[in-house]
């Protein structure tokens, strides 16, 4: 009997457990990876053929995870260790030796042993010879004259005798004799670090020099050789950066320089530096599309590209592997405690809030990481041995994207300086509803005013806006005429979006602005404790949106009642249960029913014929008052 089998049994698909602690870990981090099978796969084959691969995905998906789990996979080989010797020819031309891994280190402890015999001697040298001096000067009576001589070898000594530790060669990529392939991660790397650099001598001569080799400094590049090289946010290197990395993969070497033009390091370049490493290139699909396009070529042309998924489907085998996600993470973290059923049951109703699909789960799994580690630390804090289902939910009050905390203090303020208007009735202004960023809402006033045209009729909004109303208005314009009979041609229609910021969503917005437009137009007041949200067809059809739950939510915490979503988004909302008494929610299908809800007409009848208007010669029944 355990914990879990209280619940629906098909709720952790299957899975059961008193707690987390119960489940089993696979031990190889590539079977770690959840809900991205088609990228498991392609690594794997990556890694048996030694190709290159791109991942492009949103952040949090599990990207660097197989990128690790690829170096993982790699077929056995011997690793190997690379030293910087000194170049007695061209003190500027380091030599570079490549020997088993593991013998780099007896190799420079051996000429340290060596260098110090050496010095020993010299000393013992230099010992005699003093004593020898100073007991003559004493013996002639020339003591201030044995003092001179004394220091003049000294001095000698210093300048022209080679300094032992000077022919000391540098270990600069040590791996240990039986380990797996190095995985380095070279995301935001600037060049010195990515290629190799040689650091400055701020002495250069006077016996005070640090020899070149030994100030050689290997890069990502020369730590990934024989292993994988992983690079997130690709456009974020340099172009320079990028063109030499294109460089190493096609040679397989390359030589280290100093990387800063000013510096003395500038002056040396080593022979070639062994770097076969594969490489993983990830970012989103922007960067990917800024990337230097011959480095992504050659990903390509000697690998595979792949799309991460960003949400899986809500199945029993995929829940049970979110269950087994949560075990992963307090492992992982090692610092929390494990989670009951309760609130693993918490954590999975999260993980489908934040794929804003129906039927899916979200795999941005770093996200929801984050919230099994503050709710573990809400349960140590309380003292409690396990995390429960109210730690998850207090945790989702704190866990909040920056976006989500900029929304709310956005709606506090607005409110002060009553720019939210949630009650009675307006012409021309409509509560839209946008997201911000990923996982935030917000209400969104939109305004239209109608004149008269001057000349041909326009439509101006302002702003980042404008693309936005225009092509919205343009798809409503026929629904326009359809409805009011006004050739829009001949008035110039005035669209504000009040208040707005960046990252305002663009076609969700288009029912709010055919409504906004014809109340306008018809002078028709516009009930105000009702938001919107939804695409629409020129036809008349809404269509669904985006971040439906995000947007009700937003609304509801303005103080707005009523909310009119796309019934084909009705499966997607899934609003925290404190929200769910203080809105209810009206899904369409129509544009007719949008009007129907939101418009107060003096002439109700008159206000139905125009209603008609629009769906005549369609074939849509007449729809029922939601
Ligand atoms: P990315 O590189 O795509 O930004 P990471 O691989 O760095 O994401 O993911 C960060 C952490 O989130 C991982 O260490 C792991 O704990 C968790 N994680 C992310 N995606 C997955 C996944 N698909 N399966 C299991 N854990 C994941």
């Amino acid at each position: 009997m355990y914990a879990s089998d209280g619940y629906d049994a098909d709720l952790f698909g299957g899975v059961r457990f008193d707690t987390t602690a119960d489940l089993v870990i696979p031990p190889s981090l590539i079977d770690q990876v959840i809900g991205q099978e088609h990228a498991v796969d392609v690594i794997r084959k990556a890694a048996t053929q030694r190709r290159h691969v791109m991942m492009i995905g949103s952040p949090g998906t599990g990207k660097s995870m197989l990128a690790k789990a690829m170096s993982e996979l790699l077929p056995k080989e011997e690793m190997q260790d690379i030293l910087t010797y000194p170049n007695p020819e061209d003190n500027n031309n380091p030599i570079i030796r490549v020997v088993p891994a593991g013998r780099g280190k007896e190799i420079v402890a051996a000429h340290k042993e060596e260098a110090r015999k050496r010095a020993s001697s010299k000393n013992t040298m230099l010992l005699i010879l003093v004593i020898g001096i100073l007991g003559i000067a004493l013996i002639s009576g020339q003591l201030l004259m044995g003092i001179v001589a004394v220091a003049f070898i000294f001095m000698a000594f210093r300048s022209f005798m080679p300094k032992e530790t000077a022919m000391v060669p540098k270990l600069i990529v040590s791996n240990k004799p039986d380990s797996t392939a190095p995985f380095v991660d070279g995301t935001g790397s600037h060049a010195g670090a990515l290629l190799g650099d040689v650091r400055h001598d701020p002495f250069q001569s006077g016996g005070l020099e640090t020899p070149a080799h030994d100030r050689v400094e290997a890069g990502a590049i020369h730590r990934a050789h024989k292993g994988v090289l992983f690079i997130d946010e690709m456009n974020t290197l340099e172009l320079s950066s990028q063109q030499s990395l294109l460089t190493a993969l096609q040679e397989g070497e390359f030589p280290i320089t100093g990387q800063s033009e000013r510096s003395s390091g500038a002056m040396v370049r080593t022979e070639p530096v062994p770097c076969r490493f594969l490489m993983i290139a990830a970012g989103n699909l922007d960067a990917v599309q800024h990337m230097h396009p011959a480095l992504r070529s050659r990903i390509r042309g000697y690998g595979y590209e792949v799309y991460m998924s960003e949400t899986m489907n809500d199945t029993p085998e995929n829940r049970a592997k979110l269950v087994r996600f949560v075990a992963q993470e307090v492992k992982n973290d090692g610092k929390i405690p494990h989670y009951d059923p309760s609130a693993v049951s918490e954590i999975l109703r999260e993980a489908k809030r934040r794929s804003g699909r129906k039927g899916h789960l979200t795999v941005k799994l770093r996200d929801l990481g984050g919230l099994v580690r503050v709710a573990g630390d809400l349960a140590i804090q309380e003292g409690s041995p396990v995390t429960s289902v109210h730690h998850v939910v207090s945790a989702k009050q704190i866990a909040r994207s920056v976006e989500d905390q900029i929304s709310d203090e956005y709606i506090r303020r607005t409110r002060d300086y009553d720019l939210t208007i949630v009650s009675g009735n307006l012409v021309g202004r409509v509560n839209g509803l946008a997201v911000v960023g990923n996982d935030a809402g917000s209400v969104l006033p939109i305004t239209a005013e109608v004149t008269p045209s001057q000349g041909a009729g326009m439509v101006i909004a302002t702003g980042l806006l404008k693309e936005i109303a225009q092509e919205s208005i343009k798809n409503v314009s026929a629904l326009i005429k359809k409805f009011s009979g006004t050739d829009i041609r001949k008035v110039d229609i005035h669209v504000q979006f009040i208040g707005t910021y960046n990252g305002v969503e663009g076609d969700s917005a288009s029912v709010t602005v055919a409504t906004a437009v014809i109340s306008a137009l018809e002078d028709i007041p516009v009930r105000q404790d009702v938001a919107m949200t939804g695409s629409l067809s020129v036809r008349g059809d809404v269509l669904p949106i985006g971040g439906v739950t995000y947007k009700i939510e937003a609304a509801a915490k303005a103080g707005i009642r009523t909310i009119i979503i796309p019934q084909s988004n009705l499966a997607d909302v899934l609003i925290e249960e404190r929200y769910s008494d203080m809105v209810s929610i009206i899904p369409v299908t129509r544009i007719e029913e949008v009007l129907r809800y939101a418009l107060v007409p003096e002439d109700k009848e008159a206000f139905e014929q125009k209603l008609l208007q629009i769906g005549k010669h369609m074939d849509i029944p007449k729809m029922p008052m939601p």
